[in-house]
């Protein structure tokens, strides 16, 4: 295995990374700085977790050494998807150039314009950016691209997935075409491919374990999941997930839990708190120091539940974690890998359990396909806790239940009844709620996934 001191780094450099702790690359690091060294242009394919920002960072820096930063005219600019990325990549920065000077400046938004501002027109080395803001800044007239000698685009598929070519497009037209370009992503989707086929030139090309391998070492598991009703499916499955969180007990020291849409990370991380889980959200609309504060407590072991979506969570640098929950099935099946990476890093043991509707049975099929396996199916943990009689016995009230069906908006009013009673169930107060017919229709108690979730709900209270 090749060593960092073969890779042409500059002493001081390499000091910086020694220091770091690191004592092999990785192998997107070993394939990617030589040819960065070098001048060309680089392509490097490499899922989440393989150490892309130092293969680039490295290189950069020993190149930036060799000469001076000029007023308001950067002399490289990364690109990040997220303020979050762009937030690490400055930080990495900081720490392998610390024996090296060089002035850094970071463009996302939520950090004031003035403050970016006078960084820039004192001159920087480094520019980071978020591509929105970064365009922000340069329509406001205090920024020039012209002096870019090196251009990097991190994640470049994420960029994709927000929306951002048009953006980078726009950037990369704005810089000179000598520039040396390192473009990283996970994937090659067709539209990756064409924005690499236009603005790189005869890149190296440096591609590591296919995305589909990763889960290798990751054990997996899948509940399918059905609601008993509409209206009480979202609170079931959070059921589910509460009894899939207990039902590791201690093995699981710290989880990201993953979410489709940004709504829904809110909702799931509000209701494990109250149900007494150690939980945080982390998405796009929550601002900056909250996020960082959210960050910074994962990181060092306060918080152990993070929610999340995959925006907020692609690329964060958080040492691996015990276990992945996929409250939705992604509906990018390569988001599938990148979410359940998270766990069984660096040889650990690692878990990742998703939860799987029935409106996700398409996305979940794909997934398989990409990874080439079939997950285990794993019995719903909240279905199985119920007494088997109790929930059995509903189903002979079959009709009624179907009543309540076409009646969601009463039911919400019977199911807090239902709550007060203390999840009571079976045929005693049947005949007593019989003679209301708005009772009635509560009589959707006897679903045998309503019983299952008071049995969880009194259990956690
Ligand atoms: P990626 O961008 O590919 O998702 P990162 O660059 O964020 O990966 O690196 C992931 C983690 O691996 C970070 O915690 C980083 O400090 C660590 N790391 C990077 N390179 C090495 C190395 N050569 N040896 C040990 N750890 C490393
Ligand atoms: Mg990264």
């Amino acid at each position: 295995m090749t060593d960092f001191s073969e890779l042409g780094l500059s002493p001081k450099v390499l000091r910086a990374v020694t220091e770091a702790g690191y004592e092999k690359p990785t192998p997107i690091q070993a394939g990617a700085i030589p040819p960065a060294l070098e001048g060309k242009d680089v392509l490097g394919i490499a899922q989440t977790g393989t150490g892309k920002t130092a293969s680039f960072t490295l290189p950069m820096i020993c190149k930036l050494a060799r000469g001076r930063a000029r007023a308001r005219m950067p002399r490289s600019l990364v690109l990040c998807p997220t303020r979050e990325l762009a937030a690490q990549v400055a930080e990495n920065f900081d720490t392998y150039s610390k024996h090296v000077k060089l002035t850094k400046a970071l463009l996302i938004g939520g950090v004031s314009f003035k403050e970016q501002d006078v960084l820039i027109d004192k001159g920087v080395d480094v520019l980071i950016a978020t591509p929105g803001r970064l365009l922000d800044h340069f329509e406001r007239g205090k920024l020039l691209l012209t002096g870019i000698e090196i251009m990097v685009v991190d994640e470049a598929d994420r960029m994709l997935d927000m929306g951002f070519i048009p953006d980078i497009e726009r950037i990369f037209s704005l810089t000179p075409f000598t520039r040396q370009t390192l473009f990283f992503s996970a994937t090659m989707a067709p539209e990756i491919e064409r924005i690499t086929n236009t603005f790189l030139s005869a890149p190296a090309r440096v591609e590591v374990a296919r995305q589909a391998t990763a889960s290798e070492t990751i054990e997996q598991g899948v509940v399918m999941f059905k609601g008993s009703r509409r209206d009480r499916a979202a609170s079931e499955k959070r059921a589910v997930l509460r009894a899939l969180i207990e039902a590791e007990g201690e093995k699981c020291t710290n989880a990201i839990i993953f979410c489709n849409r940004k709504v829904d990370v809110d909702i799931v991380a509000k209701s494990l708190k109250k149900y007494g889980l150690n939980a945080e959200p982390i998405h796009g609309d929550l601002d900056q120091s909250q996020r960082t504060r959210t960050l910074d407590a994962f990181r060092n072991g306060d918080l152990k539940l993070l929610v999340a979506s995959d925006v907020a969570a692609r690329g964060l640098d958080i040492p691996s974690v015990s276990h992945v929950f996929n409250y939705d099935v992604p509906s990018h099946s390569e988001d599938y890998v990148h979410r359940i990476g998270r766990t069984g890093r660096a040889g650990r043991d690692g878990k990742a359990v998703m939860i799987c509707a029935p409106s996700d049975e398409k996305n979940f099929a794909a997934i398989e396909k990409l990874i080439d396996k079939e997950i285990p199916r794993i019995e719903n943990p909240v279905k199985s806790r119920a007494p088997e009689p109790k929930a059995e016995a509903p189903v002979e009230k079959a009709p009624e239940v179907q009543t309540a069906e076409e009646k969601p908006e009463r039911s919400s009013r019977s199911s807090s009844s239902r709550r007060s009673r203390g999840g009571k169930s079976g045929g005693g107060s049947g005949g007593q709620s019989r003679q209301r017919d708005e009772a009635v229709v509560g009589m959707g108690d006897h679903m045998p996934q309503f019983i299952a979730m008071s049995f969880e709900e009194r259990r956690a209270s």
